[in-house]
C-alpha cells in the first residue's frame, strides 16, 4: 500500500515551488529595504517556551500543539509560531546588548493540530518580523507599513487593514472589569468557550466567531473609553503615522489579543475574497512578552503572515508570481556514441558558462528530441547530425525567431553566449 502524507500537510510540487521561491525573494527584498535581518530558530523547542510565550489559555497551547516526550524524557513541541522562539533567541544570545532596535525576520514551517480545511493546515508556513527595543509609535506603524507594502506589491485586491489598541496592564484591568459586568447577566447564553473565557480572558469574548456571542458583544463597552493617557496617545500617533504613509485602515474595537503581555496596538489584514480563512496577517505590540520569558522589560512589536493564504488570495486573481521555466538550449543528437559524447560535452560546457541546457540522456528518436525542445520552450536547439559532425560543425536552430546556422563545434559555447534570448 502506498503511504499518504499526514492529514493537513502538503507536497509542494515543481509547478508551485517556483512561485514560492518568487514570494520568498520578494519578502527578502522587502526585509533588506526595511532593514530586517533573518533569524533561524529550531523547528522544535521546549514545550514550556510556548505555554509561557504563547499563553497557556490560548487555543494554540490548549488544543493545537504537537507535543511529545523525546528519548531523554523532555517535553518537546513543534513550533506553532515563531515569536516565542525569536524572543527566546533574543534573550539567549543577548541581542539586547546590541544597538537597539533589533529588527529580525523569519520564515518557515509551523505546526498546529487543527481541523484541516481550505487555507488551514497542520503544517503551514509563516513569514514574520519582530522589532525589539522601542516603544515608539512609529515602530508599530513601520511594522504595519511593511505588511501593507507586501500585499501592495503582490497586487492583492480587497484588502482590509483593521487596527485596535488593547491597552496595557495599567488600563486593561478596569476594562476587563467593565466587560465582566457587562457579560455577567448574559453568561448562560455565551458559547462554552466564552463561558470559560469570562473569568480569565473576557476580552477574547469580543472576537469570538459564534453569532450569539457576537450579537451580545455588540453592546459591550469599548476599550477606547478605558485606555490610559499613554495608551491613548500612543494609539493616536500610530494612526497619524499610518495616515502620513497613506495607508487606509479601519478601527475595530473588537479585534483583541487577550493576553496580558499583548499591549497597545493590535492589527489584522484580511482579504475578503478568500472566504472563511480571510485573515492573511496578524500582529501587534507585545511589550510584556520578553519579561514573561525571564528577560528585562523590553518593548517589541511584530506580525506573522500565512504564506499559503497569499496563494489563496492570488488564486482568485491574476498574479505576478508566474515563473518562466523555459530553458536556453536543448541539445539534440543522432543515435551515435561519438555524437552523443560531443553533445554531452557541450551540455557540460554550456552549464559551466552559466547557460541552462538540457539533453536527451537516453536514446529517444530525433523527432522526440525535437518535441522535447519545444515542450521545454528552449530558445535554441543545437543539433548534432552525422554530416555536420563530419565537417566539425553542429546546427544551431533559433526556436523563437526561426532560422538555422552551422557553427564549428569548438565555437558553440561562445556563439550561444553571444545569442542568449533576453
Ligand atoms: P486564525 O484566526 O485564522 O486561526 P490565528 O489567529 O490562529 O489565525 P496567528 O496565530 O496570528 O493566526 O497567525 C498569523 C497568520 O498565520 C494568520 O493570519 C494566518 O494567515 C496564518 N495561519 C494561522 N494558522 C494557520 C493554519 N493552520 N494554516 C494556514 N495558515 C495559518
Ligand atoms: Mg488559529
Amino acid at each position: 500500500m502506498v503511504i499518504s502524507r499526514p492529514r493537513g500537510t502538503n507536497d509542494f510540487l515543481p509547478d508551485v515551488t517556483g512561485k514560492w521561491q518568487k514570494l520568498e525573494t520578494m519578502l527578502r527584498e522587502l526585509c533588506q529595504q526595511y532593514g530586517y535581518k533573518e533569524i533561524r530558530t529550531p523547528i522544535f523547542e521546549e514545550t514550556e517556551l510556548f505555554s509561557r510565550g504563547v499563553g497557556s489559555t490560548t487555543d494554540i497551547v490548549q488544543k493545537e500543539m504537537y507535543t511529545f516526550n523525546d528519548h531523554g524524557g523532555r517535553s518537546i513541541t513543534l513550533r506553532p509560531e515563531n515569536t516565542a522562539s525569536a524572543c527566546r533567541a533574543y534573550l539567549e544570545n543577548k541581542l539586547y546588548g546590541q544597538v537597539q532596535p533589533v529588527k529580525l525576520y523569519y520564515m518557515g514551517p509551523m505546526f498546529r493540530y487543527e481541523k484541516p480545511q481550505a487555507g488551514r493546515f497542520r503544517q503551514f508556513h509563516q513569514f514574520g518580523i519582530e522589532l525589539f527595543g522601542t516603544e515608539a509609535p512609529a515602530a508599530d506603524a513601520e511594522v504595519i507599513c511593511f505588511a501593507w507594502e507586501l500585499y501592495r506589491r503582490l497586487k492583492i485586491k480587497n484588502l482590509q487593514l483593521k487596527i485596535n489598541s488593547v491597552g496595557c496592564p495599567q488600563c486593561r484591568p478596569r476594562y476587563k472589569q467593565a466587560l465582566q459586568d457587562f457579560f455577567r447577566p448574559h453568561l448562560d447564553k455565551l458559547c462554552a468557550s466564552c463561558q470559560d473565557r469570562f473569568e480569565r480572558n473576557p476580552l477574547r469574548i469580543l472576537d469570538c466567531k459564534s453569532p450569539i456571542c457576537q450579537e451580545i458583544g455588540n453592546g459591550a463597552p469599548l476599550i477606547y473609553d478605558f485606555l490610559c493617557e499613554e495608551c491613548s496617545e500612543h494609539f493616536a500617533q500610530v494612526q497619524d503615522f499610518l495616515r502620513a504613509a497613506n495607508i487606509d485602515f479601519e478601527l475595530d474595537p473588537h479585534m483583541v489579543r487577550g493576553l496580558d503581555y499583548y499591549t497597545k496596538t493590535a492589527f489584522e489584514i484580511q482579504v475578503a475574497s478568500i472566504g472563511a480563512q480571510s485573515a492573511v496577517c496578524g500582529g501587534g505590540r507585545y511589550d510584556g512578552l520578553i519579561e514573561e520569558l525571564g528577560g528585562d522589560h523590553t518593548p517589541a512589536v511584530g506580525f506573522a503572515l500565512g504564506m499559503e493564504r497569499i496563494f489563496s488570495a492570488l488564486a482568485s486573481q491574476e498574479d505576478d508570481l508566474t515563473v518562466d521555466d523555459s530553458i536556453e538550449v536543448y541539445i539534440i543528437s543522432a543515435k551515435n556514441k561519438q555524437l552523443k559524447e560531443a553533445a554531452f560535452a557541450l551540455a557540460s560546457a554550456l552549464r559551466s558558462a552559466g547557460i541552462s541546457a538540457e539533453i536527451e540522456l537516453g536514446d529517444k528518436s530525433f523527432k522526440a528530441q525535437m518535441k522535447a525542445a519545444d515542450r521545454l520552450h528552449a530558445a535554441h536547439a543545437v543539433i548534432f547530425g552525422e554530416d555536420e559532425f563530419a565537417k566539425g560543425t553542429a546546427a544551431v536552430k533559433d526556436m523563437i525567431n526561426g532560422g538555422q546556422v552551422d557553427i564549428p563545434i569548438a565555437e558553440l559555447t561562445v556563439y550561444l553566449q553571444a545569442h542568449r534570448a533576453q
